[in-house]
């Protein structure tokens, strides 16, 4: 059997993952002109993601599987994925009640939180799939595309399946030097979030433009909205150096925070709406839909 995946971010790796180990032919069609939200420098796995920390359905198994496919990328690829463990999420008093949980003040503890280093993470799962199912060319419509296909083309999907429950998003991220920037704890979260990637590299961002002209990047936006809303919670940004940016837009459904996974028509499936839980929830949905796409 044989299907084409459209997109090669979280959500197309992992359903292709899945396919190719129960011996499917996958081909992944991705435009590496758009390369979409998980091109992002880092991102954070835990169980608690969102703004009001709320503990996500299915997390724990979730949490779970995508620590599997981590860890086995990180074994079979030697490519360095975690890059810290732990987070702390400010204000977030809620948490309490969770025994995985430690609070300090407002502020809560989370040990077995990673910080990913997306780009390794990313290319490691196209390693494990094998760089020859790759494409990369932009599609422009769905129309002449014979076969089974996934489509999973994240901010993209707006052009090849006009869906109306998706929101999108547009987040940013700098990442820079500061003269003092350890932490015992990989990652802080607030409003934003800050991730120490050893000596003075640092990573700042958030996803937070609501309404947004367009998807590429806005190094002025972004620097004064992450500063103002990362700098009431965390010490003086102004030393921070030599930054680079990056951007992407995240996809997710306006009745739901769990994604948008299934089939849509005859031969046509679609994984979408990750949101901020790309992380946690993209091999637990991959999987999912994988076994949905065999039976
Ligand atoms: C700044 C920022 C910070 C984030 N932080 C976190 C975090 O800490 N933890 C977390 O879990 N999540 C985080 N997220 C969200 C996470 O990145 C997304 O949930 C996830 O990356 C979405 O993956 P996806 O595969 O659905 O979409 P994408 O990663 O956007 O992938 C879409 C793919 O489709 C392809 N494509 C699109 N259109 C076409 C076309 N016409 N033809 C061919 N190919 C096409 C693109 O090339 C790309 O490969 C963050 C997002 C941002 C922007």
């Amino acid at each position: 059997m044989s299907c084409i995946v459209i997109g090669s971010g979280l959500a197309g790796l992992s359903v292709s993952y899945f396919l190719k180990k129960c011996g499917y032919e996958v081909k992944i069609i991705s435009s590496s002109k758009k390369p979409g939200a998980s091109n992002i420098f880092v991102g954070i796995l835990y169980r608690y993601p969102g703004r009001w920390g709320k503990k996500s359905k299915f997390a724990d198994e979730a949490f779970l599987m995508s620590r599997e496919l981590i860890d086995e990328v990180e074994v079979k690829t030697k490519r360095k994925v975690i890059i810290s463990t732990g987070v702390i999420k400010r204000f977030s008093k809620r948490l309490k009640r969770f025994s995985d949980v430690k609070m300090d003040g407002d502020d809560a503890y989370i040990d077995d939180a990673v910080t990913i280093d997306m780009f390794q993470y990313i290319e490691g799962l196209k390693d494990l799939i094998g760089r020859d199912c790759f494409i990369d060319r932009e599609i422009d419509s769905l129309e002449d595309m014979k076969g089974i296909k996934v489509v999973a083309a994240g901010y993209g999907m707006k052009k090849l399946l006009p869906i109306n429950k998706l929101i999108y998003r547009k987040g940013q991220q700098y990442m820079g030097q500061k003269k003092v920037a350890v932490s015992k704890y990989g990652t802080m979260v607030g409003k934003g979030h800050v991730s120490f990637l050893g000596g003075d590299k640092i990573c700042l961002g958030s996803t937070y433009e609501r309404e947004f002209e367009s998807d590429v990047l806005d190094k002025e936006y972004a620097e004064a909205e992450i500063r103002s809303r990362i700098e009431p919670w965390y010490e003086s940004l102004e030393d921070v150096k030599n930054k680079e940016f990056v951007c992407g837009v995240r996809v997710g459904q306006n009745d739901s925070y769990l994604p948008l996974v299934g089939k849509i028509n005859e031969d046509t499936y679609v994984f979408t709406g990750l949101g901020s839980r790309g992380l946690l929830y993209h091999a637990y949905y991959g999987k999912i839909l994988s076994d949905l796409i065999r039976s």
